[in-house]
């Protein structure tokens, strides 16, 4: 676990550091990126730099920057192709409202910053020329002892900020690591708390932490701190425990995709209930859509689908939502080996089906309301879209109907019926 191996640190980002160095500052990479280069895990997606630069220090080091969170002493430098965040040292003043400290007051000292960091593992800085770690709490150790460990007293430092006890779930479940005892028995004394942090800090969190390899095991430790009562009122009010054990089981059977997860995550909702409840969490409607429509299609299939099943499935909730309906549906089987065998099977044949480019919505049909108008004698209104609805049904059922020849004359028959239904 050598820093100075594995990962490289990008030259934009080496070269912010050194220039704030030779104006006189010093500099450290810090967070989540030195964690992931002594992971040697994943290349960081952001960069994150901290300095003894105030703001307008760091503004006057350099020709292009962008003033994105002066409140918490950031800005952003824009260095050849990247955007760096470089926040100024500092200190959180008190938190009297459970979420964010009431000022920031800046410092000159990497080590006193690292302190108000969440996480040991999240608390170390990097100077990527001396190839040298600053790592004051034993964040590399408990790297090394897969732990997630608190910066200090987790009473304490969940009472300054109740997001952090959701914090250490969502790392828990994205590095694969245990979390110290004391972060359950805390939690589980502040655990209501968790109501006093906004719905978007708290959806953030869940997303990373659904989208993580495995994340039953997550869910089960939010459990265990007593935090599910309050982020997922609507799921403990539909279901128990165990019931709520056995979907969490089938999150981790799905893709890591969060509209599949959390389809499995709020199953016992079904598809208006999720959607309301995404609602309150303030997620995008696209993002409910998807996950109500994922519920909808494995509430109407069987275990094994038929193709006419699978094809009018695809019609009802749209083609990209077939393969996680049809996954969610035999995860929630929950019966194993047996199951995942199935699985394989079952996507299979959706992905034949959907190779073969079925119609499935009215603008699929290889007519359209001018000739059926033609070929029936009907007029403008609704009596053709009847006609055209029919004709789909039709093309779901047996999709080689879907030519000219054929959906004419299906039309004048339907067109007949309909004619004599009224005459009647
Ligand atoms: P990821 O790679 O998933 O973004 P990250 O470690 O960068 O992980 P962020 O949420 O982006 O996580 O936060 C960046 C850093 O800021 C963290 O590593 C941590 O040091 C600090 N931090 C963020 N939120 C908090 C918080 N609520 N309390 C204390 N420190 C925090
Ligand atoms: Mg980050």
């Amino acid at each position: 676990m050598d820093p100075k191996k594995g990962i490289a640190v990008p030259p934009p980002v080496v070269s912010v550091i050194e220039k704030l160095r030779s104006c006189g500052h010093t500099a450290f990479i810090a967070g989540g990126a030195v964690r992931d280069i002594v992971m040697n895990r994943q290349r960081p997606v952001d960069w994150d730099i901290a300095t003894s630069a105030t703001p307008i220090e760091v503004a006057s080091c350099f020709d292009h920057v962008v003033p994105t969170g002066l409140v918490h002493g950031t800005v952003t430098v824009v260095a050849g192709d990247m955007n760096i965040e470089v926040t100024t040292y500092r200190h959180d003043g008190p938190y009297v409202d459970g979420r964010r400290p009431e000022y920031v007051e800046y410092l000159d000292d990497i080590v006193a910053d690292l302190a108000r960091r969440d996480f040991t593992v999240n608390a170390m800085a990097f100077d990527p020329t001396a190839g040298e770690l600053v790592d004051p709490y034993g964040g590399a150790d408990d790297i090394e002892r897969r732990l997630i460990r608190c910066v200090g007293d987790p009473a304490q430092r969940f009472s300054e900020d109740k997001l952090r006890m959701l914090r250490a779930v969502r790392f828990a479940a994205t590095l694969g690591f245990d979390v110290d005892a004391s972060i359950v028995d805390s939690a589980r004394k502040l655990a209501p708390g968790i109501e006093q942090v906004s719905v978007e800090r708290i959806m953030d969190e869940l997303m990373k932490t659904m989208c993580a390899p495995k994340p039953g095991a997550a869910l089960m430790l939010m459990e265990e701190m007593g935090l599910t009562s309050y982020l997922l009122p609507e799921l403990c009010s539909e279901v128990g425990e165990k019931e709520r054990k056995g979907l969490y089981a089938a999150c981790d059977l799905l893709s890591p995709e969060p509209e599949e997860r959390f389809a499995a995550l709020l199953w016992p909702l079904g598809s208006q209930g999720s959607r309301r409840m995404l609602a309150r969490m303030r997620t995008s409607r696209a993002f409910a859509t998807a996950v109500s429509r994922i519920i909808e299609g494995a509430t109407d299939l069987d275990d094994d689908p038929s193709d006419y099943q699978l094809r009018l499935a695809a019609s009802r909730i749209g083609r990209d939502h077939l393969l996680p309906a049809v996954r969610l549906k035999q995860a929630l089987r929950g019966d194993g080996e047996r199951m995942l065998a199935n699985m394989t099977v079952v996507e299979e044949k959706v992905r034949s089906v959907l190779a073969e480019r079925p119609p499935l919505g009215i603008s699929d049909l290889h007519v359209g309301g001018k000739e059926i108008m033609e070929a029936t004698g009907l007029s403008p209104g609704p009596g053709v879209r009847m006609v055209l609805q029919r004709l789909l049904h039709e093309a779901l059922r047996d999709p080689s109907v879907n030519n000219k020849e054929c959906l004419l004359d299906m039309a004048r028959e339907i067109g007949d019926e309909m004619g004599k239904a009224f005459a009647d």
